[in-house]
């Protein structure tokens, strides 16, 4: 089991010019991802969410402050090693021309071990799109899924290889309003007791996640569970 610690991060992406002072992407952010724990990232657009999942997956350089991971600091990680520790699933989830059975089995980290994909049989696989919510055929063509079909094959896929830290950047973004409630739904439901960063721009349905950190402008402005940041109406 892992722990993720941002610390204190601060985050530019190009250099302020001379004489002038710019406000970084992200500004002091500090948060902890604990075994088992959801926290979902939650700000409007520019508030610094894409920043701060590539500063954890070692995409981006920190001007100040650290990302560790069980106490070991990520820049002394291998990327690769940290990218096999935090899965991720974005808005755009990529399907190959194929069956969904072989996008399931050949999309994994592990994807050239053949004692793995043998024993990633049917069973498991249908199992495991099944949790995600989604009565799929297994032998049916990738390309004819819809956009929510799509994120829950992305889904399986990430939970298939059982990923330490799950990475979700707004998983729904690309859905319309009611689809993107069953897809949130149905995602909460399967990462339950799962470790899991989940970055989106509604508060909408985040009652069961542990911790819900308001992100604006670089910073961290709230921090709660769901029901202590909204008002009910
Ligand atoms: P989102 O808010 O949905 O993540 P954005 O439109 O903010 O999408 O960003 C899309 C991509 O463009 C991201 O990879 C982000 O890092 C990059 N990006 C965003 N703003 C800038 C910018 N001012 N200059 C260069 N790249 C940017
Ligand atoms: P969000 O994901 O919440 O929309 P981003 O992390 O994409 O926010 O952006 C935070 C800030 O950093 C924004 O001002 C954006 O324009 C800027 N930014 C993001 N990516 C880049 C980049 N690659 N180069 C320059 N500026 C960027």
């Amino acid at each position: 089991p892992l722990t993720v610690e941002v610390e204190d991060l601060v985050v530019r992406h190009s250099p302020a010019p001379a004489g002038r002072e710019t406000r970084p992407a992200l500004d002091g952010v500090s948060l902890r991802l604990t075994p088992g724990r959801r926290v979902a990232i939650v700000g409007p657009s520019g508030a610094g969410k894409s920043t701060l999942l590539a500063a954890l997956m070692r995409l981006v350089e920190p001007e100040s402050g650290r990302v560790t991971v069980n106490g070991a600091d990520v820049r002394d990680l291998a990327g690769d090693d940290v990218r096999t520790l935090m899965t991720g699933l974005t808005q755009d989830p990529y399907i190959f021309r194929t069956t969904l059975r072989d996008n399931l089995r050949l999309a994994g980290p592990d994807a050239g071990d053949e004692r793995l994909r043998r024993a990633v049989d049917d069973a498991r696989l249908g199992d495991w799109v099944e949790r995600t919510g989604w009565d799929a055929e297994l032998g049916e063509d990738g390309r004819t899924v819809s956009g929510g079909q799509l994120q829950r094959l992305a889904l399986a896929r990430a939970l298939l290889y059982d990923p330490p830290v799950l990475l979700l950047d707004e998983p729904a973004e690309a859905l319309d309003e009611e689809t993107a409630d069953r897809l949130m739904a149905d995602l909460l439901d399967v990462t339950r007791d799962r470790t899991t960063l989940l970055v989106t721009h509604r508060l909408k349905g985040l009652e069961s996640v542990d911790e819900v950190v308001v992100l604006e402008e670089g910073r961290v402005t709230q921090r709660g569970r769901h029901d202590e940041l909204v008002a009910v109406p």
